[in-house]
């Protein structure tokens, strides 16, 4: 079997994500020996079907000053961006303590920095994995918009435009005329718009995660369909990684688990606070009209997305776990607030032209991933907990996650990602 030597033991991933995707083949051009671990096929996982936002002008997190007293009008509209089980609550009252904690003034500050050091570069960072996997095609930099229905709500949201421009971003405030002449079919409900030129998006986000797994398969990389379950230990190393048909020898292990790397991060001997905002998207295949764009829609808060098969809105985010059935009348409220913003879109749509999605964004509540060494273990390393960018975060979480594994400086300083900030 490849890769099998025990003299050579290879660099193993947890999860065939595009974080994990991308970790493994940056470690594939360093050199290394990689087999990669997933029960599932590359990309099916949250990675399958998100807004395809590569957004490094997203530096805002998620808890800012201001958001928990939104919380209680989200939750009571039946149309609105926020919906918890109720069941769910106890268990993750712990993570909303955190989340509220989060949103402090200097903290948000903080993380905005770090974010943008994480997702600033993604596009070029990004260009010589999606260069030699030959998907070019499906990267795209022609910028992003958000649409705003109202005054109020376009200076409502001065405060994140401030951390956006403190960072660098630049921003072009749009009035309705030039609104309308960027994205015609947008409904005449929106009045004020932000573009921001610098970001880019991708088509099919699927297809990214399977073109660079291809990429990897054919430089030599392994691809492996089976679960980690725990690890192997020699002193203060990890020797193996357990999984469901067997033991795979590790130089190295990368987790990459997204979503469901929690237990896995407790049996390195880290105790991370990871939960999931299961978002859910509709697409509408050859839809009549369609954004040239990503654009966001600034109060629904879901994204439309043009993309290679169709016109996707993706967002909201539902409390509920990991185990808990799909409510799939969330997909279907994207879809009717997403014929209210573009009217030319057919109110009547036969089912064979809809397709809808759940997955379940890896969130930390204070927004920022966990990128490094495990506590315990020099040559364990966490890259999960990507939360709403973890597409845009993926190309530089791989880099530094090799810079880590090889022990070179990483091309951006990973203190603010490290998993001790959970004491
Ligand atoms: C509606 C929605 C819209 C979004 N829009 C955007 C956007 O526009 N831009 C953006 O940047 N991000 C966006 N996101 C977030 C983004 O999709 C995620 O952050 C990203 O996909 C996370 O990637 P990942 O590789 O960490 O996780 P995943 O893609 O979930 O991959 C994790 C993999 O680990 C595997 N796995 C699980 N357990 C094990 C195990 N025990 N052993 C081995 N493998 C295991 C899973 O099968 C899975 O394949 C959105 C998310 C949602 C839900």
């Amino acid at each position: 079997m490849a890769n099998a030597n025990p003299a050579n033991p290879p660099v193993v991933v947890i999860g065939a994500g595009i974080v994990g995707m991308c970790t493994a083949s940056f470690l594939q051009r360093d050199g290394h020996k990689v087999v990669v671990l997933d029960p599932g096929a590359p990309g099916e996982g949250t990675s399958f079907g998100n807004a395809g936002c590569l957004n490094g002008s997203s530096v805002v997190p998620v808890s800012m000053p201001g958001t928990l007293a939104k919380v209680p009008g989200w939750l009571l509209d039946p149309l609105g961006p926020l919906a918890i089980r109720w069941r769910y609550l106890p268990v993750l009252l712990p993570w909303l303590w955190r989340f509220v904690q989060a949103g402090k003034p200097e903290k948000v500050q903080a993380q905005a920095r770090a974010l943008r050091a994480l997702l600033g570069p993604s596009l070029e960072t990004y260009r010589p994995l999606v260069k030699a996997a030959g998907a070019e095609n499906l990267i795209h930099r022609a910028g992003h918009l958000a649409a705003y229905k109202s005054e109020a709500s376009f200076a409502a949201d001065a405060g994140a435009e401030q951390l956006r421009r403190d960072n660098g971003v630049a921003i072009q405030e749009l009035d309705a005329d030039e609104l309308r002449q960027l994205e015609p079919h947008l409904s005449r409900d929106y009045i004020r718009g932000r573009l921001i030129s610098e970001n880019g998006h991708c088509s099919n986000p699927l297809r990214l995660t399977q073109s660079l797994a291809e990429a990897f398969v054919r430089n030599g990389g392994e691809i492996r369909r089976e679960r980690a379950e725990g690890f192997t230990f020699g002193g203060a190393r990890v020797t193996a990684v357990i999984t469901s048909a067997g033991s795979v020898p590790a130089s190295a292990v990368v987790l990459a688990a997204g979503a469901w790397s929690k237990s896995l991060a407790a049996k390195l001997g880290d105790r991370v606070p990871l939960d999931t905002e299961r978002g859910y998207h509709i697409m509408l295949k050859t839809p009549e009209v369609a954004p040239r764009i990503p654009t966001l829609a600034a109060e629904g808060k879901f994204m439309a997305t043009p993309m290679d098969e169709g016109l996707r809105f993706a967002g909201t985010v539902e409390f509920a776990g990991l185990d808990a059935p799909p409510d799939w009348r969330r997909a279907r409220i994207l879809l009717q607030q997403g014929q209210a913003m573009y009217p030319g879109l057919a109110r009547e749509v036969p089912e064979a032209r809809l397709t809808q999605w759940m997955g379940f964004r890896p969130s930390l509540p204070d927004s920022l991933p966990v990128i490094g060494p495990s506590q315990r273990y020099a040559n364990a390393f966490h890259a999960f907990g990507h939360g709403h960018v973890g597409l845009v975060g993926g190309s530089m979480t791989g880099r530094v996650t090799a810079d880590l594994v090889a022990g070179r400086p990483a091309a951006i300083d990973v203190a603010p990602f490290s998993v001790t900030r959970f004491g």
